[in-house]
């Protein structure tokens, strides 16, 4: 009876034993199939811009006015994709495409940037390098024709990372960059922007007495004086990411005001280790939130992917703040991703086999 008890039990060991072996191996097994899709599914390269996050509703567009924001991100959304295709780095194709929406006076940056409250164009503007985590920005230039250019040297050419008004006017005209009369940047839309802010903020003051500048801070109405920020985020055949964002800011902004956009882990972002951010919205709440920054630290400490962690930093931890706004991204395996919480967003994406996408709306 000992000895069947004994030999029945062995049996039931060795049994399990074997089970357990080939459950690891199953698993193992799966592993490397996973890592293989995941590898077999990466991109060799991949671009994605954004002209601008906020109130943008169809019923307030007119059809050629559609046409024309979508046949300019097109236009720009090819230069950078050309330069990827032909195996030119991410750093240029981001300089280029941003280049030519700092170009168009449709969005706000280089030529059409909003106004300030001096009703001067102060513009922002920075950019990463993912691989050597390099950075260049500058802050409040007036005749820089391409403040995305301006970023770009001071990364490359200069020790520093940031340089802001005359001090950086002085650094591009030294390095051969193309200045303008800084009329150049004026547009009448953007003027007419300025008086309509004044007028709002006129009316406002008659009828609050105290808190009347910080109320004006925080008055949803200015959440719509800033449109057409351009951002570029894009990942090379070398598998290196880069971003970069340029900007005029929000329209009556004073006194020296600077936004997220050249503001390094708020307005921009990369690193090879987990994605390229380029970021759109009320500036103030994107510097406290450090959104740039905080999706690359969600993926690269918590392993969240490039959609969690752009999800968890816009749609939850900038609208608790009180800001609105988006970005957009690419991850180191060409994955991309527009998130925004405004009613609409100009973006466009290609990838590797040349698939267009372009909108504006929410859907
Ligand atoms: N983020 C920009 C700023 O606050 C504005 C914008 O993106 O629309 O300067």
């Amino acid at each position: 009876m000992r000895q069947i008890f004994i030999s029945i039990f062995l049996i039931f060991f060795l049994f399990n034993c074997k089970q357990s072996t080939e459950s690891t191996a199953t698993d193992s097994s799966k592993t490397e199939v996973v890592d293989e899709v995941s590898n077999s599914s990466k991109a060799e390269f991949a671009i994605i811009i954004h002209g601008g996050a906020g109130t943008i509703l169809k019923k307030n567009m007119t059809p050629e006015r559609e046409a024309a924001y979508k046949a300019k991100l097109e236009e720009a959304i090819r230069v950078g994709y050309e330069i990827l295709k032909d195996g030119g780095s991410s750093l240029d194709a981001v300089q280029k495409t941003i280049n030519i929406m700092e170009d168009s006076p449709l969005f706000n940056a280089g030529k059409g940037a909003v106004f300030t409250n001096a009703e001067t164009n102060e513009l922002d503007a920075s950019i990463m390098d993912g691989n050597t985590l390099n950075a260049g920005a500058s802050a409040g230039t007036t005749n820089v024709r391409n403040p995305i250019n301006l970023a770009r040297v001071i990364m490359e050419e200069s020790p520093h990372v940031m340089m802001a008004g005359e001090g950086a006017e002085t650094y591009a005209q030294e390095q051969g960059l193309q200045i303008v009369d800084p009329s150049y940047f004026s547009t009448d839309r953007r003027l007419e922007s300025l008086k309509r802010v004044k007028d709002r903020e006129a009316k406002k003051e008659k009828n609050i007495d105290t808190e009347s500048a910080y109320l004006d801070f925080y008055d949803a109405d200015i959440k719509n004086a800033k449109f057409g920020t351009v951002g570029c985020a894009a990942l090379d055949k070398n598998g290196n990411l880069a971003a970069g964002t340029s900007t005029g800011g929000m329209t009556n902004k004073r006194y020296g005001r600077v936004g997220d956009a050249p503001l390094i882990g708020a307005g921009t972002y990369a690193n090879n280790n987990s994605c390229a951010v380029s970021s759109t919205g009320w500036g103030e709440y994107f510097i406290r939130a450090m959104v740039a920054h905080d999706i690359s630290a969600l993926m690269q400490y918590k392993g969240l992917t490039l959609k969690e962690a752009a999800q968890e930093v816009i749609q939850t931890k900038v609208p608790e703040l009180g800001g609105d706004g988006g970005i957009i991204a690419v991850d180191k395996d060409g994955n991309m991703v527009a998130e925004f919480n405004t009613a609409g967003m100009y973006r466009a994406s290609m990838n590797d086999k040349g698939e267009l996408e372009i909108g504006i709306y929410k859907d």
